[in-house]
């Protein structure tokens, strides 16, 4: 069973180990989505809050200039407009006109071309009016703000943001599109094919984001492959994937270590015989009229060097399907010639059961190493029972039954283990000469204290009757099942109400407390013999 789910457990784990490098490229993604978002969203936002800022050093040249000299036009008009063209960033040309255009005085005294290129905007709020237009001799339109004085348009021309004037940033020379323009939709600036813009919004190929001014009616909108953004990442990628990498490796390591764990100790088992590690524990079987022992069953542990002690759960389906069972049992019952050959000599009567797998019914050798192992010793053919679990069934019936007969001419019997829990005919297996019948917990749990009749466990016993065999039932952990049982006819029980399995030391103190026989020195019987 280890062996099988080992497998399919590498397999997960394998699996899973590459789990964070197949994570990589999509933590990645979102990571730089995000981070790209807001750096981008950032850049947009210091465009237009750049360009605002233009059209408010405008709106202060325009009034400062007024202020100090209403009269327009006078040398000292031009003078105050040419210092504010000194002390602003963003002022390129300081403008007289006309309804008509007709221009009367600028900052450098020539005629000023340019071409408008919007409606004119009113100002949220304010007497001026912003119009985009694009002078004579220079690559970005600008932004004219414009004041009516009487009849007169005075106006201050501004540049966009300067960044935009100084060429474009880092950020948006990737951009496949970039746009600024008035809030009715005119464009100031186009980077790119605007006409795509639309669908990019949605587009998960593209990082979008916009970005309006908070005062004046303008508007910046970005589209950038995430692509050409992505490539940016490509050092950190490395590194990701490394790290992952190393993960992975320290998953896949930690994964068969486990693997390891779990399957080297029944690899071991052979190793384990060797040393001695596979012990004999001892569970009496009592009689529930008497109080008195009739025998114990011998169930495996594995008892380590460390002193833990593993249960047969964890290593008796790998020692079957291996065939180490066998060497097992051999093993097993030599230590119980040798533990028990004391106490078989003091109670004659007592039985001793051994758990049998279905590879021992292959050939006859189990009967020649009973023979070898117990012939000559102070146990008796005839104390011993070999148990046979119903859970599994037997292979070839005609091999069966010569192991079974070969176990019955010296005198041993067999008991049917596990009985109800399988798929096995009892019917049939009676004829191959089975004389107890082990009846299993499952059914003696039935048992509650209030639960009246149990027709199932009613029926097992009946049918073991009918059948002449004697009954030994498992599992037996109440007194009401005792009594339960006791009152159906079954007298011989073992379970965790009188004894789990026990050491040899403590089987053979509670043997001969229950039994009233005095202790003897030479407990560990005939070792000797051995
Ligand atoms: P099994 O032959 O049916 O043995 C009875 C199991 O029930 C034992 O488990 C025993 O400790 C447990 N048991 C005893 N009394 C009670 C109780 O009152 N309540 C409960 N819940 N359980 C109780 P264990 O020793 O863990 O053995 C498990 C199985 O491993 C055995 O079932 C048997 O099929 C197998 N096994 C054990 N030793 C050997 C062996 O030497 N050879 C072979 N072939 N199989 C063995
Ligand atoms: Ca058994
Ligand atoms: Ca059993």
């Amino acid at each position: 069973m280890i062996s099988k789910y080992s497998h399919i457990l590498m397999l997960l784990s394998a699996i899973l180990a590459f789990a964070p490098v197949l994570a990589v490229d999509y933590i990645l993604d979102g990571y730089v989505r995000i981070r790209e978002t807001s750096s981008i969203q950032n850049l947009v936002d210091e465009l237009t809050i750049e360009t605002q800022e233009s059209v408010y050093d405008g709106l202060k040249s325009i009034r400062t200039v007024l202020e100090q000299s209403p009269s327009l036009c006078t040398p000292t008009f031009v003078r105050n407009a040419q210092n504010a063209l000194r002390t602003s960033l963003a002022l390129r040309q300081f403008i007289v006109e006309n309804d008509d255009g007709v221009q009367y005085c600028d900052l450098f005294g020539q005629d000023l071309h340019y071409v408008v290129l919007s409606k004119t905007l009113t100002l949220p709020g304010r007497p001026e009016t912003l119009t985009v237009v694009q002078l004579e001799g220079y690559e970005l339109p600008m932004l004219k703000v414009t004041r009516l004085v009487g009849a007169k348009h005075v106006s201050a021309i501004v540049y966009l943001s300067p960044r935009l004037t100084l060429g474009l940033p880092e950020g948006l020379r990737t951009a496949t599109t970039f746009r600024l323009s008035l809030t009715n939709g005119t464009p100031i600036v186009t980077l790119g094919d605007y006409a795509e813009f639309a669908e990019r919004t949605n587009d998960l190929a593209f990082i979008a984001v916009n970005s309006f001014a908070s005062e004046i009616p303008i508007r910046a909108e970005i589209a950038v492959p995430f692509l050409d953004v992505r490539a940016g990442y490509a050092d950190l990628d490395w590194a990701f994937t490394i790290i992952a990498c190393l993960m992975s490796g320290g998953f896949l390591f930690l994964a068969l270590q486990y693997v390891r764990r779990e399957a080297i100790p029944a690899m071991d088992i052979e190793r384990a015989i060797a040393l001695g590690e596979l012990r004999p524990y001892y569970q009496p079987v009592i009689h529930l009229g008497t109080g008195k022992l009739l025998g114990c069953e011998v169930l495996v542990r594995w008892v380590k060097r460390s002193g833990k002690v593993v249960p047969p759960s964890e290593f008796i389906d790998y020692a079957e399907a291996s065939g180490l069972a066998i060497p097992m049992t051999v093993h097993l019952m030599q230590q119980v010639r040798n533990e028990l050959s004391g106490l078989c000599r003091e109670m004659p009567e007592i039985k001793i059961s051994i758990n049998l797998f279905e590879g021992h019914f292959h050939d006859n050798s189990i009967v020649e190493d009973v023979q070898a192992i117990f012939g000559g010793s102070s146990i008796r053919f005839r104390q011993l029972v070999f148990e046979i679990t119903e859970r599994r069934p037997i292979s070839n019936n005609v091999q069966a039954a010569s192991v079974i007969a070969g176990l019955h001419a010296i005198g041993a019997r067999l008991a049917l283990d596990d009985v109800g829990t399988g798929h096995s005919n009892l019917a049939y297996m009676q004829t191959l000469g089975v004389d107890i019948i082990k009846i299993d917990q499952v059914f003696v749990d039935m048992v509650k204290p209030d639960s009246g009749q149990v027709p199932v466990l009613n029926g097992l016993i009946a049918m073991a009757v009918d059948l002449g065999a004697e009954i030994v039932a498992e599992g037996v952990e109440t007194e009401a099942q005792a009594i339960y049982l006791r009152d159906h006819g079954v007298v011989q029980a073992q379970g965790y109400l009188f004894a789990p399995p026990l050491k040899p030391e403590a089987f053979l103190n509670l043997a001969r407390a229950l039994n009233f026989v005095a202790p003897k020195s030479e407990d560990l019987g005939d070792s000797a013999a051995a």
